[in-house]
């Protein structure tokens, strides 16, 4: 009952927030100034996208992101970051409330049929997150009595859905965090999304001995850029700076920055084939 309320809330912030910027003239992801760039990120993903309690945004999409702009001409105080949900992403960009999305967005022909994608810049991989002292689930037949958790417009919600384990008792909710919430009190018995994003939240300090990976390699989610349909130019630009991140090492200094204190074992950098 909890979960559902959580789940109503996000989704009426996030309908809200497209409300007020739909009037806010911030069209064409450029900011009410005009000058700046708007940029879709995570809040709620430790290690990869995260808004602090001081509202600083850290984590690899981030870095991924900033890299990104300043390569665009964007200097950081011309940024603005903007909350893009998982299952918000291809509307914020076809509106054009943002520029490009950065936000653990993997390329798939679904999404292309809406928006287009630059990249791919990481590999990432489905995984599960259970409590610490549970033995039951070790692999992924184990999750069809299960309670399960995931985010509504996932991947890792429609690949439980049709291949992974259609039989389990699957919720999704608006965002990661609040599956946390429930498998931290019981509600679900596992949470279920990339290696990543998992590994960020078993990492966080208050999370410490609560919960563990299963350590499983569930799927392929290459995370890619997203951006306007058509849009081939922006397309090429952004290409060219995840190239120059990977060539000048910054990709990997990202990399060991924001997933290393979670013990994630990253893939090495994809090529980039998302051209043309
Ligand atoms: N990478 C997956 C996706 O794009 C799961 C993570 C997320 O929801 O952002 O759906």
């Amino acid at each position: 009952m909890k979960l559902r309320k959580v789940s109503t809330a996000v989704v009426a912030v996030a309908s809200l927030s497209l409300a007020l910027s739909a009037c806010g003239g911030e069209k064409g992801g450029k900011g009410k100034d005009g000058d700046k760039i708007v940029i879709g990120i995570k809040y709620d993903q430790p290690g990869m996208g995260l808004k602090t309690q001081d509202g600083k945004f850290t984590g690899f999409d981030v870095d991924v992101a900033r890299y990104v702009a300043k390569e665009l001409g964007y200097t950081e105080d011309k940024i603005e970051f903007k909350q893009a949900p998982s299952a918000e992403r291809e509307n914020l960009i076809s509106n054009g409330d943002v520029k490009f999305v950065a936000g653990t967005y993997t390329i798939n022909d679904k999404r292309k049929a809406k928006v287009d994608f630059a990249g791919p810049y990481f590999m990432a991989h489905q995984d599960l997150l259970v409590r610490a002292d549970d033995n039951t689930i070790t692999k992924v037949e184990d999750l069809n009595s299960k309670k399960l958790c995931s985010v509504t417009g996932s991947t890792s919600a429609q690949n439980v859905k049709e291949k992974l384990a259609p039989k389990a008792n699957l919720q999704t909710l608006g965002g990661y965090s609040e599956c946390l919430n429930g498998l931290e009190n019981k509600a679900v018995d596992a949470l279920t999304t990339d290696g990543t994003i998992l590994a960020g939240y078993a990492a966080q300090k208050e999370n410490q001995g609560k919960f563990k990976l299963v350590g499983l390699k569930l799927s392929d989610e290459p995370y890619g850029i997203g951006l306007k349909k058509g849009d081939k130019d922006l397309q090429s630009k952004i290409n060219a700076a995840l190239e120059k991140m990977q060539k000048d090492g910054s990709w990997q200094k990202a990399v060991e920055a924001n997933l290393g204190p979670a013990n994630y074992k990253a893939d090495p950098a994809p090529a980039i084939t998302e051209k043309g």
